[in-house]
């Protein structure tokens, strides 16, 4: 069983596919029980995919990521 501490270290990998079947598995169990980590696996989500869109833009500055950051763990934390 892994921990939140490796759920949220592998997390970035998790999202990117990049685990091995076993550990994936094994993220995915852990999501599944723990809802700490499946909030912070959402917003880890959430982000990367606000950033992924923001670089096909033309200006993207710091802040404006900051301010999208900002927002989404406002939202995530209405969550019970
Ligand atoms: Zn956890």
């Amino acid at each position: 069983m892994l921990s939140c501490k490796d759920v949220t270290e592998k997390s970035s990998d998790y999202l990117d596919h990049k685990l091995p079947l076993l550990t994936r598995l094994s993220v995915r169990v852990h999501l599944f029980v723990c809802v700490r980590c499946r909030t912070y696996v959402k917003q880890l989500r959430a982000t990367v995919a606000s950033v992924g869109l923001l670089r096909n833009q033309a200006s993207v500055s710091e802040e404006v990521v900051e301010t999208m950051v900002t927002a989404l763990q406002k939202d995530t934390s209405k969550d019970p």
